[in-house]
Formats: C-alpha cells, structure tokens, sequence
C-alpha cells in the first residue's frame, strides 16, 4: 500500500541524527516529534530510541512519506553504524573486553588487565552530552543536529576546526550554548588533524594512517584502545611509564587526564573524556614524530616507516603475486568474490562467518573471526 507523502519536507543535513530531521519535518505542519509519530506513522517512540535502533518496518514508512530512500534514512541511525563503530546493538557479557582489547598501540597486550563491564557500548553507554559546531550552525538556517554530536568521538568540527561546544538545540527553533560549560580554549592540529580522521572513517568507511588505509571499523577499536591504555594506571605497568607520561606532560594535563580511579571512557565526565581525547591525539602525533617508541602489537600502524603488507592485522588487500609464480590466484579470485558478495548480502556474510568457524567455538576463535569480518566490512551478527 503507498502512503501519502509529506508535501513539505526538508533534506537531512550532512550527517544529521534521525530525530533531529523528523522534528525538522513535524515542525513544518506545526507538530512534535512525537506527535508525528504517534499520529502519522503509528509509533510511540523516543528521540534516543530513533536515533539508535529504529525498527526497520518504522525506517522504510518514513522513506515512503519522503523523496529520501530507505538508505539515506537508515544512514541517519546508529543502526547504520553497526558493526563499524558498534559491532552490535544487543549488549553480550565480555563486550568491552571484545571491543577495548581488540588492538594495543601503547601498552603491550599484557599490562591491560581484565575487565567485567557488563551492559555496555561503545562510546554509547553514559549520559549523552550533546555538543555541537557553532559555525555549523551560524551556516544553516535552522538549527539541526549530527548524530556524532552526540558521542564522545570528536573534540572539533572536521569540517570548520572549531572546539564542539556543550549545548541544547531544538531542531528548526533555537540553540541554547551552555556558555559556563563550554570549553572555549584553542585545539591544537594534532586534535584536529585526529578529529579528520574520525570524520573521514563516518563519512568515507575508512582512514589515512601514515602508510596505510584501514576499514573505520579499526580506526574506531584502535582510538578507543588508546583512550583505555591512557585510562590506566601507572602502577599497572611500571616499566613503561616513561612514555605514557611523557605524552600527559606534552599535553600539559596531569597523568591520566585527571582521572582517579579507573571506569569505562563513557561514564567518565565530559572534561576527563576531552582530556583522554587530547591525549590520544598528542599520543599519535608523538608516534609520528618519533618523540616516543611504544612497542605494542599494533604500534607500528603509527608509525613513519614503511610498513610491509601482511605484517598487521589491518591489512586490506591480499599482498600482489604474478599469476606465473603463484598456484592461488583463482582461489584467491573466488575469496574475493566471496567476501564482495558478503558485504552485501546478509545471508551469505551469515554462510561465510559460519564457514570460518567451522569446527571452532574458542573465544579466541569467534575473536579473530569477528576482527578479521570487521577488517573487510563484512556485518558478522546474526538474529
Ligand atoms: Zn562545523
């Protein structure tokens, strides 16, 4: 059955939060968000709710009353961001340790301990502080929201390198800054240089590290990694400690950012997490530079030097061979088709994840598998 489509509706900005469009749309014919849903499409149902797991039948009626597709409205969801940014949106028992321990650039594996945290997502899981761009807005007719705005991914806007700015916005009516919250110093590159690179992984589904391109879904693990490792305490590794306090002293902030006790990045306060997140940058900056030589399992994806293909787990591309000297290339032909074919279609990402398996159900295992699916874009959860 077609619906009738709304005659007045405006496009979604440039990464703009579902909600934020909706009650851009609703205020068109003088309505809230929740009336337009209640009474348009049936649902009763909260901004957060809509922003982070929308049912999918709610997804398609709402590309039914628009000229959008239904492509251009599930990208405005965190949904879309499964299993790049989140590897899934049901919380399982180990999630941190699967998420947070997946890389190690700082610190080798062995000084991050374990940890239990139990209902937790990534970057998702503590009160939602929204921060927004002031010269994003200044350009824009009505005020409207990103969904990155809304997670502790960024310190800056990518695209004018302001500092993000604590504040409430009501979509199409005002923007309210929170001026005795707002940080106003200065970034420095080194954060917005980072911060382009987050933009680029949401944007693009990749990243530019010094030598090599890796899928966003490593980028995100990799950042939040580093945030964990910087998070630590001294004691927790003392023999090198020298370099984690060399990055806090270039930071000018006191070690771990002033943290006392250790919680996960997300319930940390907004002014710890900004520090955590100068930190990273600072930290990154120092590996390029070579002002500090952390020797961890994925250090060398920082590094200057040039790096061989096939020595790190974020390698893309299958290393070159000349089909004279090898025996594998139509192996290597049907792999490939394989996993292209898994990136975009459900059912045989599903065949592919199990063929991996086959035969193991280690921990360990399913870790690797789901790294290795995440690697090459492949969605690797299954209902
Ligand atoms: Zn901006």
């Amino acid at each position: 059955m077609r619906h009738k489509c709304w005659p007045l509706h405006p496009q979604p900005m440039e990464g703009e939060a579902l909600s934020s469009w909706l009650e851009r749309v609703a205020s068109q014919y003088d309505l809230l968000l929740g009336e337009l849903m209640q009474y348009e499409l049936g649902y009763e149902i909260s901004a957060w709710d809509l922003n982070f797991n929308p049912p999918i039948a709610l997804l398609k009626s709402i590309a039914q009353r628009s000229t959008l597709s239904f492509e251009q409205v599930y990208r405005m969801t965190f949904k879309s961001w499964v299993p790049f940014i989140v590897d899934h949106l049901s919380p399982e028992s180990n999630f941190f340790e699967t998420y947070v321990f997946q890389y190690s650039v700082l610190l080798p594996v062995k000084f991050r301990g374990s940890s239990q945290v139990i209902d937790w997502y990534p970057w998702l899981s503590g009160k939602p502080v929204l921060r927004a761009c002031l010269e994003c807005l200044r350009s824009h007719q009505t005020p409207f929201i990103r969904l990155a705005w809304k997670l502790p991914l960024m310190l800056s806007c990518p695209l004018h390198g302001c500092r993000l700015q604590v504040c409430t916005i009501y979509p199409s009516y005002y923007v309210s800054w929170h001026e005795e919250k707002a940080i106003i110093s200065p970034l420095s590159n080194t954060a917005l240089n980072m911060d382009k690179l987050t933009w680029q992984a949401l944007m693009m589904g990749e990243v530019n590290l010094p030598n090599r391109v890796v899928h966003a879904g490593v980028w995100f693990r990799l950042l939040r990694s580093v945030l964990n490792e910087l998070s630590l305490p001294l004691c927790a590794y003392p023999t090198h400690s020298s370099t984690i306090k060399s990055i806090w002293e270039k930071c000018g902030y006191p070690i771990r950012g002033g943290l006392h006790s250790w919680r996960p990045y997300e319930y940390l306060s907004l002014d710890i997490q900004i520090r955590l997140l100068e930190g990273v940058a600072t930290a990154l900056d120092m590996m390029r530079e070579k002002e500090i030589h952390p020797r961890a399992q994925d250090t060398k994806l920082f590094s200057p030097e040039p790096l061989y293909e096939g020595d790190l787990r974020s390698s893309l591309t299958p290393p070159a061979k000349s089909k004279d000297q090898s025996p594998w290339p139509s192996v290597m032909e049907a792999l490939e088709l394989a996993v292209a074919d898994a990136r975009a279609n459900r059912e045989s990402a599903r065949q592919l994840y199990f063929f991996c398996l086959f035969g193991r159900k280690d921990p360990d295992s399913i870790r690797e598998i789901n790294s290795l699916f995440s690697g090459l874009g492949i969605p690797f959860t299954f209902e």
